[in-house]
C-alpha cells in the first residue's frame, strides 16, 4: 500500500472500523475478538458506554485551558489514584514514556543523583531518556550516545542486583511483570530483595506500571501483590481506556523536588483526558471488577496448561490476572497471524512469547471461543513442527 507515513510499525493488514467490548469490526464486516485491547490500553472494551458518555459530556463544555488553570477533573483522578494506592501526589502526561520522563527527572532531583538500575529485557519507552532505561539493545540500536547513566541487570539476579546499587544510585527502576520483554514475572525472593536494598542505600524505587497498572493483573497495581511499595509508579496505557493520558505517582516525601516550573507539560490532565481517566477509576475501583479479572485470568491461564502444556512447540504459560504469556520454543509470529486470520487477535512480546492481554470485561464465553482458536493453531503448529522433525 503507498502511504506517507515513516515505517516505524510492521502493520497488520486489518483496517479496524468500529468496535464494542472485546470484538472488533474492519471494515469489511469481519469480526475479531480482540485481545489485544490497544495493547492493553482498552481494559474496559472499545466504546464502554460510561467512559464515552463522561467523554462526551467534557467535550460539550470545555476541552482545554491548560495547567495555569485551577482544573476539578485532576483533582478529582489524582486524589481517586493516592485513595488507591502508596501514593500521595500525582503528575499527569500524555503517554507511558512522558510519565516515565517525569519519574527519572524527578529521582535525579529529589536525590541529586544520576545512576539508576533497570533491568534487562525492560521496556520503559521512546524518548530520549526512557529509551536509554530500557534493558534492550535493539531499541538502542543508531540512536546513540545514550543518555547516563543507567545500569542494566537481568530481571530476578539478586546477586547482580545488589552489586550494581551503590551509594551513588538515585533509583531502581522495574516492572513487576515485563510485558513487551515476554510477560516475565518477578520472583518474590527478588522483589524482597529490592525493598530491602532500596532501603538500605537510600535509593528510590519506581515501578513502571504503565502496562500492568489499571487492574490488569488483577489488582488496581500490580505492586500491591509483590508487597511493594513504590517511591514513584507510572502508569498511562489503561487509564484513559484510548484516551491519551499518563501518570507519575509518587510519595509526600518527594513533594518539594517537583515544585512550581520544574516540570510541565501543555496538554498533560486535559479536562477530555480527565474526563475519559475519572470514568475508567470509577469502574475499574468499583467492588467486584478486581476479583473477576483475577477468576478470570486463572481459569484462562488454567484451561491454556490444560490444552497446552503436552504440545513440544509450548514452553511455558505464565502470568498474572488478564495478561498472559504463551512461551514457546518457536518464533511465534506465524501462529500470531494464523490466530488472526482465524479471528482472534494476540500480539507477540519478543521473538518467542504469545502475548494474551483481552479487556478486563471479557466474559467467560469469549474466553472460550479465543482458546478454542489458540489450541487449533498451536497444535496444527505443533503437528506440523513433528513432520519436520
Ligand atoms: C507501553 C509501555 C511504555 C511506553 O508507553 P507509551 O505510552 O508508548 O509512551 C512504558 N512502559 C511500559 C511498561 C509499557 O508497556
Amino acid at each position: 500500500m503507498m502511504s506517507a507515513l515513516f515505517p516505524t510499525y510492521a502493520k497488520w493488514e486489518i483496517q479496524a472500523e468500529k468496535g464494542s467490548g472485546a470484538v472488533l469490526t474492519d471494515v469489511d464486516g469481519k469480526e475479531y475478538l480482540d485481545f489485544v485491547a490497544g495493547i492493553a490500553v482498552c481494559n474496559l472494551g472499545h466504546c464502554h458506554p460510561k467512559v464515552l458518555a463522561s467523554v462526551e459530556k467534557q467535550l460539550e463544555k470545555l476541552w482545554h485551558v491548560s495547567n495555569l488553570f485551577q482544573l476539578e477533573g485532576q483533582e478529582k483522578v489524582a486524589q481517586m489514584l493516592v485513595d488507591h494506592s502508596v501514593g500521595d501526589y500525582v503528575f499527569f502526561s500524555n503517554s507511558g514514556a512522558e510519565a516515565n520522563e517525569a519519574a527519572i527527572k524527578l529521582a535525579r532531583k529529589a536525590t541529586g543523583k544520576h545512576h539508576i538500575v533497570t533491568l534487562n529485557q525492560s521496556f520503559h519507552g521512546r524518548t530520549l531518556g526512557t529509551m536509554a532505561a530500557t534493558g534492550q539493545e535493539k531499541i538502542h540500536a543508531g540512536f546513540g550516545p545514550l543518555l547516563q547513566e543507567f545500569t542494566y541487570i537481568d530481571l530476578n539476579d539478586i546477586h547482580a542486583l545488589e552489586e550494581a546499587v551503590t551509594n551513588e544510585t538515585a533509583a531502581v527502576m522495574v516492572e513487576v511483570v515485563q510485558g513487551e520483554g515476554g510477560v516475565c514475572l518477578m520472583d518474590q525472593e527478588f522483589a524482597d530483595a529490592l525493598k530491602k536494598i532500596c532501603e538500605a542505600y537510600g535509593c528510590l524505587l519506581i515501578i513502571d506500571e504503565v502496562q500492568t497498572g489499571i487492574g490488569r493483573t488483577g489488582t488496581a497495581f500490580a505492586y500491591e501483590q509483590w508487597g511493594l511499595s513504590p517511591d514513584i509508579f507510572t502508569l498511562a496505557k489503561g487509564l484513559g481506556n484510548g484516551f491519551p493520558v499518563g501518570a507519575m505517582v509518587g510519595k509526600a516525601s518527594l513533594k518539594d523536588a517537583f515544585g512550581p516550573g520544574s516540570h510541565g507539560s501543555t496538554f498533560g490532565g486535559n479536562p477530555l483526558a480527565m474526563a475519559a481517566a475519572e470514568a475508567v477509576l470509577t469502574e475499574v475501583f468499583a467492588a467486584d471488577m478486581l476479583k473477576a479479572v483475577s477468576a478470570k485470568g486463572d481459569w484462562f491461564m488454567k484451561k491454556l496448561e490444560q490444552h497446552l502444556a503436552s504440545l513440544s512447540i509450548v514452553k511455558e504459560v505464565r502470568g498474572i490476572g488478564l495478561m498472559i504469556g504463551i512461551a514457546c520454543e518457536i518464533e511465534v509470529a506465524p501462529m500470531i497471524k494464523a490466530c488472526r486470520e482465524g479471528g482472534l487477535l494476540v500480539l507477540p512480546a519478543g521473538p518467542n512469547v504469545i502475548r494474551i492481554l483481552p479487556p478486563l470485561v471479557v466474559t467467560e464465553q469469549q474466553i472460550e471461543s479465543a482458546l478454542a482458536i489458540l489450541v487449533e493453531v498451536l497444535t496444527k503448529t505443533d503437528n506440523k513442527q513433528q513432520i519436520h522433525a
